[in-house]
């Protein structure tokens, strides 16, 4: 097997890498062992979402994007952003990259249909009635912004036979929210149950369960008519459970935006979320669409001569064979996904690269010092990871690039921890399209 560049890893980071090699003019191959955290995730794109929820005179009180940027330039030296910036001062450098990168992948993969900006924050609701901050969702989860919901009339569906779903929680924790956080958000919160016609009679359904029924436009109908029929006459919004299809989503959320008056939109769900699914799904399709070739195997090796890579070593049930390029990107995740293993010692398992947590090399200790058993605790495991250079390229022990013809973009990459700084995707799309140009550069050498 051999192409100019290879990608290891088929979420968001190996994915726009691909692509935007392939759109170079680069011949591509990406390797993937399976699904990681982009299809587990909410399925929004986060860049920098504010670290705590303070209470707000109005939802414009927010900082922006740019401001949250700038923040995290100031305080994490070695965070992704900052080595792209180049810097403390180089916050116009990763905002205009940050705004070519999404701007790919709203060119590429326009199945997505993200809605938002690289500037300011949507303000979303999730089940929990809790209110998540992203700068891209999909649409159908975009058009329940609380920012654009000021005195609305929202109406919180419950669907019977659905697990995983409280209305009622969803309500009362939304109102909480809005009139704590945000006064001039929301008018009223009320809860409205609808039966799915498939699910009526059968045990409770998942979320998954309920979308795939959702793909039927006569289920899509049925579910419109019932809930048509218990909607108060001055509802402005109704918010439902993100099952809105699972692979004909686009189709189901037009049928039923037209069935309905008031504007329909789903809620965020934290983890495992149907959008997660249909965004690991649209990258494929793109992938697919833009002449990647996607091979399904596991990366257990790499053979190297001084610093170059030469081949990888790919390993299944069936077999053992090699991939050979001119230039590799590594963009396989954290431990969730196999990007890095831990069994007592945190370590990277293909290259053999250092990890480091705030400037320290950590895959030489165990990695229970990696975990914090107060729960309020910060996570270090969250953000160890490997360390790059200005062209996104992992460091050894000496702190110079381990390969030359090696990049590493995503998860994989350590000194941010996605969850406090609310910017999982963005470091994803950022690192993953400019890996692409530096490998595809290369290898056209
Ligand atoms: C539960 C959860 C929810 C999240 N929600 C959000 C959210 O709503 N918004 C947001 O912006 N961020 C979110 N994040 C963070 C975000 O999902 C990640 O930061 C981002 O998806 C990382 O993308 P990635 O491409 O680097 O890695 P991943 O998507 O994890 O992909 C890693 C890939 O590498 C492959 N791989 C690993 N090892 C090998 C190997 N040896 N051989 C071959 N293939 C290999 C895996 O199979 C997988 O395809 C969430 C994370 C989690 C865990």
């Amino acid at each position: 097997m051999e192409a100019d560049v290879i990608v290891i890893g088929g979420g968001m980071a190996g994915a726009i890498a691909a692509l935007r090699a392939s759109s170079l003019g680069a011949n591509v191959i990406l390797i993937r062992k399976g699904h990681g955290s982009s299809a587990m995730s909410s399925g929004t794109i986060d860049i920098a979402g504010p670290t705590a929820f303070l209470p707000l005179d109005s939802w414009d009180s927010l900082p922006s994007i740019p401001d949250r940027l700038g923040e995290m330039l100031r305080t994490h030296a070695l965070h992704p952003y900052s080595i792209v910036a180049g810097g403390r001062t180089g916050l116009g450098q990763v905002c205009y990259r940050l705004r070519q990168a999404c701007d790919f992948l709203l060119d590429k993969v326009p199945g997505l249909q993200l809605d938002g900006s690289t500037a300011q924050n949507l303000a979303l609701p999730t089940i929990l009635g809790t209110v998540k901050f992203t700068a891209f969702a999909p649409s159908s989860l975009a058009g329940g912004n609380l920012r654009e919901m000021r005195d609305a009339h929202v109406l919180v569906v419950g669907v019977r036979g659905l697990m995983f779903f409280q209305p009622h929680v969803c309500k009362q924790s939304l109102e909480r929210y809005s009139s704590l956080h945000a006064p001039s958000s929301i008018g009223r919160v009320e809860v409205v149950e609808a039966d799915m016609p498939r699910l009526a009679s059968a045990a409770p359904a998942t979320p998954f369960e309920a979308a795939r029924s959702f793909d039927d436009p006569l289920t899509v109908e049925k579910f419109a008519q019932s809930l048509a029929n218990s909607l108060p006459s001055d509802a402005t919004h109704i918010a439902v459970p993100p099952i809105l299809g699972l692979n004909r989503h686009a189709e189901t959320y037009e049928i039923i935006s037209r069935e309905l008056r008031p504007k329909i939109f789903e809620l965020i769900s934290p983890t495992f979320s149907v959008p997660g699914h249909r965004l690991q799904v649209e990258l494929e399709a793109a992938l697919q669409r833009n002449s990647v070739r996607v091979v399904t195997t596991d990366v257990v090796d790499a053979k190297r001569d001084g610093r170059i890579v030469r081949n990888l070593v790919l390993e299944d049930m069936k077999s053992k064979r090699t991939a050979t390029a001119k230039s590799f990107i590594i963009a396989t995740g954290k431990f969730s996904t196999g990007g890095l293993v831990a069994n007592d010692f945190p370590k990277e398992p293909i290259f053999k690269l250092p990890l480091f947590v705030g400037g320290k090399r950590v895959d030489n200790g165990f990695v229970q010092d990696l975990l914090s058993w107060n729960v309020d605790g910060r996570q270090l495991f969250l953000s160890c990871g490997l360390h790059i250079d200005d062209s996104l390229r992992p460091l050894d022990t000496f702190g110079e690039p381990a390969y030359e013809n090696l990049f590493a973009a995503g998860a994989v990459i350590g000194e941010y921890d996605y969850v406090t700084d609310k910017c999982g995707m963005g470091v994803a799309a950022l690192t993953g399209y400019l890996v692409g140009e530096n490998a595809a550069t290369l290898a056209a050498r």
